[in-house]
């Protein structure tokens, strides 16, 4: 797809790194699947993605972490 910050760049698949700050607990999730765009490095990921992220985060939020890095793993 065409980026929509740039306007320029196209997005190609790639993996990324999200940071969360939930107040709580701060999480990294690495290997995140993503869309990159080429000129602008703009990164999109998708709803069901998200949600996955969303996962990981709140059961290292149940474990008691405040920092968690993790590895992304769909749900
Ligand atoms: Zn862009």
């Amino acid at each position: 797809m065409t980026c929509i910050v740039c306007k320029k760049g196209t997005t190609s698949p790639g993996k990324v790194t999200v940071t969360i700050d939930k107040g709580a607990i701060v999480a990294v999730i690495r290997g995140v699947p993503a869309q990159v765009c080429s000129t602008c490095g703009e990164e999109y990921v998708d709803i069901d993605t998200m949600k996955d992220i969303e996962k990981i985060v709140l059961s290292a939020q149940n474990a008691g972490l405040n920092i968690a890095v993790q590895n992304f793993k769909a749900a």
